[in-house]
């Protein structure tokens, strides 16, 4: 796609109040691709102002009005697959099929499922002598991660149009051309001028702006646990709802009865997939001391099939945190099995798939996120030694467990102080509650649950 060099405010692409651009670069060959403009705090008054006036007449929509506008954005989205899937890969650098698969396919599948909740879901409701009314919160601003570039703003936007809510949406640096390809679907599906606006930007300018702007009614962050405790910070000052989907450290936790090999090669996979920037990635694999030196031959082998085709992370800068994280592991006295600091290519952002055996829990790579393509193996002796592992991190986004018998394994993941956890391998659910305990964040997104997110509430008495 051919990159905007304006914001999408009040229905339409305008010029930024500045001159700044933000290059957005192809991390598989290094080569810039476009450029976008780097909103500053006029922009994004510009476009609060906009979604404020919007929001009387959207928040007084018809549900069955709000659902066919989804619909349609759904449809948009579904006959422009092939140009997201290629605008993902030339600014994320994942492989076409995957960014075909998931970075198109999760969004649609979101998208018609609030299409779906906002024509089906019962915005007021009897209780004894009472009417509750569930109303828009009113004027959210979304800022979203690089990772998952469309997914990230489709799961904020489509619940938070659902529920009769107008947005400004500041998308990562690293990925502007997405959430333009997606402001354009916008405004084909026919959402009224200022219902959505686009300001692209840098975080600590035109994100700052966002989150701290006195007309905004609720922030809705997705990023990095730093800046989403200083959102967090600033939303509790200004008593404003906030809802914060943070990092992740999580476990896979194979229990003695399980398939090895099926657990090792699907936990392998989860953590190569998106070159391992994924936040609910299961990073941590634990496995009985039993069966530790199978597993650890099994998943040597397995990441060792990928090469580069895992495709390459984003930035230099995420090149180079990771890198320090591999050098790290090994300095702390982790047994390298796969991979190293070595870049794979001379060309590109790569790193090659890493895996790490004789990893203890105190470790840094065990307890911090590395956001991309390195697994760490954990040894336990028993299972509450798995759970403490399991649990001890500051981290509680998703997880995994894998055992002979599905009730063994939900006993296990039930004691597990974390928001996900699929057992024996379960399928994705677009309509799951996805979000975390402890430090992974604040809120639900996806399904019911993200809906009721953009919502609050009103009871009259009779
Ligand atoms: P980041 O926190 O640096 O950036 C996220 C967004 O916040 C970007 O749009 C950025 O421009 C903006 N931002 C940066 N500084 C800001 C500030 N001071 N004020 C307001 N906005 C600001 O994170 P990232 O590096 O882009 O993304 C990776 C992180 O996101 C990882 O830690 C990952 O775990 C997390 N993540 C979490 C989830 C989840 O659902 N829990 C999903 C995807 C990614």
């Amino acid at each position: 796609m051919k990159a905007h060099d304006g914001l999408y405010i009040d229905g339409a692409w305008r010029p930024a109040e500045g001159h700044d651009v933000i290059e957005v670069v192809n991390p598989a060959d290094e080569q810039a691709i476009g450029q976008v403009p780097a909103g500053t705090a006029a922009d994004v008054d510009a476009a609060v102002r906009a979604a404020r006036a919007a929001l009387p007449a959207w928040a007084a929509t018809a549900p069955a009005e709000r659902a066919a506008r989804l619909a349609a954005l759904r449809d948009v989205l579904v006959a422009r697959k092939d140009e997201i899937a290629e605008t993902v890969t030339a600014e994320l650098g994942a492989p076409l099929a995957f960014s075909q698969t998931v970075h198109a396919g999760v969004p649609i599948a979101v998208a018609g499922s609030y299409a779906e909740l906002a024509a089906a879901h019962a915005f007021e409701e009897k209780v004894g002598n009472s009417t509750v009314y569930q109303e828009p919160v009113g004027v959210v601003g979304a800022i979203t991660p690089w990772n998952y570039p469309l997914h990230q703003i489709v799961a904020k936007v489509a619940p938070a149009l659902a529920a009769g809510c107008t947005v400004v949406l500041k998308p990562a640096e690293n990925t502007p051309l997405t959430a333009q390809l997606f402001a354009e679907a916008i405004h084909e599906a026919g959402v009224p001028a200022g219902v959505f606006n686009l300001v692209t930007g840098l975080g600590p300018v035109a994100g700052q702006a966002l989150a701290e702007h006195p007309g905004v009614d609720l922030v809705s962050f997705t990023g990095s646990t730093a800046v989403g405790k200083r959102i967090g910070a600033a939303a509790g000052a200004a008593v404003k709802r906030v809802a914060l989907e943070l990092g992740g450290k999580s476990a896979n936790v194979i229990l003695p009865s399980a398939d090895l090999a099926k657990a090792v090669a699907v936990g392998v996979a989860n953590v190569m997939s998106n070159s391992g920037q994924t936040c609910s990635a299961w990073t941590r694999m634990l496995v009985h001391s039993d069966q530790y030196d199978e597993a650890v031959e099994l998943a040597a082998a397995a990441a060792a099939k990928y090469g580069d085709r895992i495709g390459p992370v984003v930035s230099a800068r995420q090149q180079a945190r990771v890198r320090g994280y591999i050098e790290k592991g090994v300095a702390e006295g982790a047994r390298l099995i796969a991979g190293g600091p070595e870049a794979p290519r001379e060309k590109g952002y790569f790193i090659s798939p890493t895996v790490f055996a004789d990893v203890t829990p105190e470790m840094t790579i065990a307890q911090e996120e590395i956001f991309g393509p390195v697994l760490t193996i954990l040894r336990y002796e028993d299972e509450e030694e798995a759970l403490r592992i399991a649990n001890g991190t500051v981290y509680g986004l998703a997880g995994a467990v894998w055992a002979a018998d599905e009730g063994e394994a939900v006993a296990f993941a039930r004691r597990m102080d974390t928001g996900q956890v699929d057992i024996n391998g379960g399928r994705f659910n677009p309509l799951a509650p996805f979000g975390g305990y402890k430090q992974s964040g604040v809120g639900r997104e996806l399904g019911a649950h993200g809906l009721a997110e953009y919502l609050q509430t009103k009871s009259l008495q009779f």
